[in-house]
């Protein structure tokens, strides 16, 4: 495999990357540049995510990277997953997290755990030009997940689902719901199990929107479910492992989150240096003053700690290699460098900064949400923990 040095951010140390990974990321940032960059503004204030986008998405083929050729997919690794989440958060982080969901949650999922009816079915549409979402969170179970409250009877060939699920992200343009709901809560958590749940099925339906700080574009909804009908084949796993599936995913799925942040952060400081680059004061460049480079320097050391954690989390997932104390800690710090490099690039700008009319109060207020999703930072905290402290897990 040939590898090439690639420089992601102005001024950053070189990453080592193949011919593949290289040409994949390059596709995805010039098209992020091109067609995502004109329609950010609008999307944010509308807080709604553009069709035509979704569509090029699918056509990109990156909404099925890890899905095998043979259904549609790109069939590529986990690791380009993270970098192609990168690169459309330095620009959107509400494309990277509609495209990160689909990826390394609903499909990896699937791939995982899916029957070959299920994998054949579902992924191909995954795969070609069906949004998909993951259910897992409500409104009294968000880090206690597996005290969720949604129930599933079984009733012959199918199961009949009542609750509401909220916090869903891509609900609003979801065709698949990966559905996680107790379908023997005698047995706790391990009457949790999976449902591969189609947007028509009788007795579901997408509820309210979150109106929201960050990532306006990406859609956050609650999901209805009243006798919801759905048959015993569309069960993912096992009945009454839903619980593994819930920990397995998002245990891989915080790592895209890792690269949302770092994208999200990669996308601030280029525009704060860009503008110092600019911006005059006191007769010179902002960028003139030491006091401002050493502040971008500490910023670009910081992401670059972080780009480091994320690709060696996920390239150890690919290796097949134990990676949840790296994913932990790759989220958590992420997630922090992202919320402190965007409050940079606004303190960078000045009063400009503060305003709708540039473009780095986006990236801050996009960047907060790194540290609640897939597990709030206490939750990173408590993995990490255990897997030093206490060895248990
Ligand atoms: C924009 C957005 C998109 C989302 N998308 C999805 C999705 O697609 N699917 C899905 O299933 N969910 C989704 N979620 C839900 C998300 O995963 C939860 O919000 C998150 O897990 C936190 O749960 P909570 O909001 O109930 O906060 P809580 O669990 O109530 O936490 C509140 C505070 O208490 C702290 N805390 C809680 N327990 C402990 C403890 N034991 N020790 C120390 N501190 C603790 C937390 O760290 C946090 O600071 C989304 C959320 C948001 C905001």
């Amino acid at each position: 495999m040939t590898t090439q040095t690639v420089e992601l951010t102005p001024g950053a140390p070189l990453t080592l990357l193949s011919e593949d990974e290289q040409m994949f990321q390059q596709s995805v940032r010039d098209f992020a540049i091109e067609k995502i960059r004109p329609l950010v503004h609008q999307m944010d204030r509308d807080a709604t995510m553009s069709k035509d986008l979704i569509a090029s998405f699918f056509d990109l083929g990156i909404m099925g990277i890890e899905v095998p050729d043979q259904f549609g997919g790109a069939g590529s690794t986990f690791f380009t997953a993270v970098l192609v989440v990168e690169e459309l958060s330095h620009v959107d982080a509400s494309c990277g997290v509609l495209v990160d969901v689909q990826n390394t949650l609903v499909n990896n999922a699937l791939i995982r755990w899916g029957n070959d009816d299920q994998k054949s079915k579902y992924l191909r549409m995954l795969a070609t030009d069906t949004v998909g979402a993951y259910a897992l969170s409500e409104a009294g179970s968000g880090s206690d997940a597996f005290a969720l409250a949604t129930r599933a009877q079984e009733n012959g060939d199918h199961f009949v689902l009542n609750g509401r699920k909220l916090w869903i992200t891509n609900a609003a343009e979801a065709g698949v719901f990966i559905v996680f709901a107790n379908a023997n809560p005698d047995a706790g958590y391990k009457g949790i199990t999976a449902f591969l749940i189609e947007r028509d099925f009788p007795g579901f339906s997408v509820g309210k929107k979150e109106d929201k700080t960050g990532i306006r574009a990406s859609s956050t909804c609650e999901l209805i479910l009243e006798d919801c009908r759905v048959p015993r084949e569309n069960v993912l796993g096992e009945l009454g492992k839903g619980y593994k599936i819930a920990i397995e995913t998002l245990n891989e799925g915080r790592i895209g989150i890792g690269a949302q942040m770092l994208g999200v952060a990669r996308g601030a400081l280029e525009h704060a240096i860009a503008y110092t680059k600019e911006r005059k004061q006191f007769g010179q460049k902002i960028a003139e003053f030491q006091g401002v480079q050493f502040q971008i320097a500490q910023a670009a050391t910081d992401l670059e700690a972080a780009r480091l954690m994320v690709y060696n989390a996920a390239r150890l997932k690919d290796a097949g290699q134990p990676f949840l104390r790296e994913a932990a800690m790759a989220k958590l710090f992420s997630s922090q460098v992202a919320e402190r490099v965007t409050s940079l690039a606004v303190q960078l700008y000045g009063g400009n900064g503060y305003t709708k009319e540039y473009p780095v109060e986006k990236f801050w207020r996009d960047s907060k949400v790194g540290q609640i999703y897939e597990g709030t930072s206490n939750m990173q905290l408590q993995t990490i923990a255990k897997t030093i402290v206490t060895g248990k897990l």
